[in-house]
């Protein structure tokens, strides 16, 4: 029977299965509980849905529980979340009470589950409090931030630390975003999933389609930034550093892939800056595409010679994992999590400047053998550190810790 596992075992190697399937042995049976706030959109539901499977074919009892809430309670965490990353604005208490209240409901739903669980593992912000309505718990409650927490606005943070300090551990995605909290924190980097339509193989003809599909000439060289019309990711300098290399090159292109910008007026106001500053130039592509192009940004990923993110402020920075991963190499901006993945003249370049960033765009062009070589070890790098698998042996290991508690030793078979 083909299973998921076999299929990731098809690109990490059987080493890797093997491993998970070794951590994971003394944990047959367990149950474990994940619970977040939405079962599609967003990296969370991406990542859970699937490895929540990965775990059950692993022979751990797992599930996967969505609280729901209304449009205050929304509205509540997602200033939760924007206050979080650092938006100074305070909550209103109307708002605080229904955040309280949807997870007193949820609770009453989920109790028994999560009381008897193992393992609990809490996503972000939303179902934090659910712990404070489980007094008899059994097992042991995880709490996982995805989001960049370490700049916080202090009466925001003080409030949640307030239902996430009874936690027995938290995870955060990179050293520099954890909190400080009476309780083992563990660091695991997000992920990309190799099988996802963002990230999977593509037929060829569907590589050399973007070319047809967006006036793109297959002849010529082909650089891309695939990211929200924001500040941070820098769109401008990266228009910059192309008009610096047109004076050598001139026959480069360069796309600018990002969402529409409509719900977001920032957003609507930087894409006009880089729509003007791309004026008269035919080579500079901007698309705009609607919020489900996976495949197709996989198929831009794949169709660049060059891939840049010159962010100058990022949090992990995943379209430089998924450029990695299509064997390209990568421009990366010396901000953020792009430092733990483009290594500086090896599996990509990290700069500070348009002008940095156009003197190693320049390079690769004119030696197209070193362009091949970063992308392969930026493919291999990833392959190590940066797919589901890596993720999934992460928490098993944390599982296993929390199990085992202080133990000395720990053998697995
Ligand atoms: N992305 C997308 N469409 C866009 C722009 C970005 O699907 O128009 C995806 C991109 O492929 C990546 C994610 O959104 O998977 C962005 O994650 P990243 O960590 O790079 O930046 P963030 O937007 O979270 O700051």
């Amino acid at each position: 029977m083909n299973t998921l596992l076999d299929a990731y075992a098809n690109i990490t190697g059987q080493g890797v299965i093997d491993h998970l399937r070794q951590l994971a042995a003394p944990l047959r049976g367990m149950k474990v509980v994940h619970v977040n706030s939405t079962r599609v959109g967003g990296g969370v539901a991406e990542i859970l849905e699937k490895l929540v499977p990965l775990m059950q074919e692993l022979s751990i009892d797992t599930s996967w529980e969505v609280i729901t809430g209304n449009d205050d309670f929304f509205q509540c965490t997602k200033a939760m979340h924007n206050t979080l990353q650092g938006s100074r604005t305070r909550i209103p208490e109307n708002l605080l009470a229904t955040y309280e209240q949807i997870n007193r409901d949820n609770a009453e739903q989920l109790r028994a589950k999560l009381e008897e669980a193992d393992f609990v593992f809490i996503h972000d912000p939303q179902p934090a409090p659910l712990l404070s309505h489980c007094p008899n718990r059994q097992g042991k409650w995880i709490w996982r931030c995805h989001i960049d927490a370490s700049h916080p606005f202090r009466p925001v943070w003080k409030y949640l630390r307030g239902f996430v300090a009874g936690y027995d551990a938290s995870i955060f995605s990179l050293a520099r975003f954890a909190r400080t909290l009476p309780h083992p924190q563990y660091i695991i980097p997000p992920s990309i999933d190799p099988l996802s339509e963002k990230n999977m193989e593509l037929p060829e003809a569907e590589i050399k389609a973007v070319f047809s599909d967006f006036d793109l000439d297959p002849e010529r060289p082909l650089l891309l930034q695939v990211s929200r019309f924001d500040r941070f990711k820098d769109p401008l300098g990266v228009i910059q550093a192309y008009k610096l290399v047109k004076r050598f090159v001139p026959d480069q292109q360069l796309v600018l892939a990002g969402g529409s910008a409509t719900d977001d007026p920032e957003g609507e106001a930087v894409l006009q800056e880089v729509k003007e500053a791309a004026q008269g130039d035919p080579d500079i592509h901007i698309l705009l595409l609607p919020p489900d192009s996976h495949r197709r940004i996989n198929a831009l990923q794949r169709a660049a010679d060059i891939i840049l993110q010159k962010s100058i402020k990022e949090g992990f920075g995943l379209t430089v994992t998924e450029a990695m991963w299509k064997g390209k190499p990568v421009i990366g901006g010396n901000a953020g999590g792009i430092g733990l993945q483009v290594i500086n003249f090896n599996t990509g370049f990290r700069v500070n400047t348009p002008e940095g960033a156009a003197l190693r765009i320049r390079y690769l062009l004119h030696h197209p053998e070193k362009m091949q070589a970063m992308g392969h070890k930026g493919r291999e790098f990833v392959r190590d550190n940066f797919l589901l698998t890596r993720h999934l042996r992460e928490y098993l290991t944390l599982i296993l810790s929390l199990h085992y508690g202080g133990a000395e030793r720990i053998e697995l078979g």
